[in-house]
């Protein structure tokens, strides 16, 4: 009989067992790596495994400027929030297509998270965007 107690690797990426509860929630707030504005609090949101392609950080004005190619992340860990007013600060760019990007609501950087303008309760934040406290 083969015992197979192995833990899942470790791809590098965020280490979720910190950040997620037993029931699936965020263990801890969720804050803007470059200002520290709460994002949302503890408990607020479940973790979502999606693919998703964020493009580079940036200030708001850089987010949805330049057509064609943009660089970025494709990201799959993500908190979802089904309700907007969930989020303790969060903004949004200006539409791009279909899609909306979640910025930091005071410095404005991101995007952070991801919004289809054809899932109006479906609203991600990328785990490796934003802090953890
Ligand atoms: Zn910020």
């Amino acid at each position: 009989m083969e015992n197979s107690e192995n833990i899942p690797a470790d791809d590098g990426h965020v280490d979720l067992s910190t950040l997620v509860s037993e029931d699936g929630k965020n263990a801890k707030s969720v804050l803007c790596q470059r200002c520290g504005s709460k994002v949302l609090c503890p408990g607020m949101a479940v973790l979502a495994e999606k693919e998703l392609f964020l493009p580079s950080m940036r200030k708001k004005t850089g987010i949805t400027q330049g057509e064609g190619t943009v660089d970025g992340d494709t990201l799959t860990s993500h908190w979802l929030v089904d309700d907007m007013y969930t989020f303790e600060n969060v903004g949004f760019t200006k539409d791009v297509g279909k899609v909306k990007y979640l910025i930091c609501a005071d410095c404005e950087i991101g995007p952070i998270g991801w919004h289809c303008l054809d899932e109006k309760k479906r609203f991600y934040v990328a785990l490796e965007r934003v802090n953890h406290a």
